[in-house]
């Protein structure tokens, strides 16, 4: 699988994703159409479906200029965001399976940030959308942090640890400046820091990280961590869920 990372508005990411040497791709989360229209152009790629994770602007807001020239392109997301997502034709449920582009992919529905919020799974990757960020996760808009922490500890956390993750937003710097924050001894924040900010500063992303990155650096991965629960003020019987809000209201105001 071939997956082309496409920098939108300030700091959003959209993926072109294909098989190594097919020349039809789906794109998660076109934020904007421009990019995507300029990285379809530079890989020789032939749009055929979008997949969005959310129905958030920033990563629909390119649907329409897309399918303006493309009549007839898929446009898939969660049933519960019909409506929301400009253009969807196709409305996807928890474990469904579909294919596009010659690739399999199942869906996750992972509620917390919005409650329409999926996953997409294939090959090997997974595209979170903004519930799972390298280091973090989403703000807690349409959901609760119960949703939040079922969805990343009993649902994405379910997956390989070689799982490569995909998300929406390049904030993973400063995500692990806030883990060290409440893990200041913990080895693999302090090493991923550096070799991130080693990346951003080459003009490259730090993007995609890997599930196995994130039970070792993601503090709402991390809840049972005893220096994570002693900085946050909270003891070690608090029940997972109170660490996650904790954690989340910290960051809120990091
Ligand atoms: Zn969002």
């Amino acid at each position: 699988m071939r997956v082309e990372i496409v920098p939108c508005l300030r700091d959003n990411y959209a993926y072109l994703v294909s098989t190594d040497d097919g020349t039809e791709c789906a794109v998660i989360d076109p934020s904007e159409a421009p990019p995507v229209e300029r990285a379809l152009e530079r890989c020789g790629l032939t749009l055929t479906a979008i997949l969005n994770t959310h129905h958030h602007h920033d990563h629909v807001g390119g649907n329409s200029e897309l399918r303006l020239s493309r009549r007839g392109l898929a446009v898939f997301g969660h049933t519960s965001d019909r409506g929301r997502i400009p253009e969807q034709t196709r409305f996807l449920e928890h474990g469904e399976r579909f294919e596009v582009v010659g690739l399999e992919f199942s869906v996750m529905h992972i509620p917390g940030h919005t409650t329409g919020a999926i996953a997409y799974i294939t090959e090997g990757a997974v595209f979170t959308g903004d519930t799972l960020f390298a280091a973090g996760c989403g703000r807690l808009f349409e959901g609760t942090p119960r949703d939040m922490f079922e969805s990343l500890n009993q649902k994405l956390a379910q997956l390989p640890d070689t799982t490569l993750v995909y998300c929406g937003h390049e904030y993973t710097a400063n995500n692990l400046r806030f883990a060290a924050s409440l893990e200041p001894t913990n080895q693999a924040i302090l090493q991923k820091l550096e070799q991130v900010l080693a990346r951003i500063g080459r003009g490259e992303p730090s993007i995609p990280s890997s599930l196995a990155e994130e039970r070792a650096t993601n503090p709402f991965m991390r809840t049972a961590s005893p220096e994570l629960r002693a900085s946050l003020g909270l003891s070690g019987d608090a029940d997972s869920v109170s660490v996650l809000a904790a954690t989340r209201a910290a960051k809120d105001e990091f």
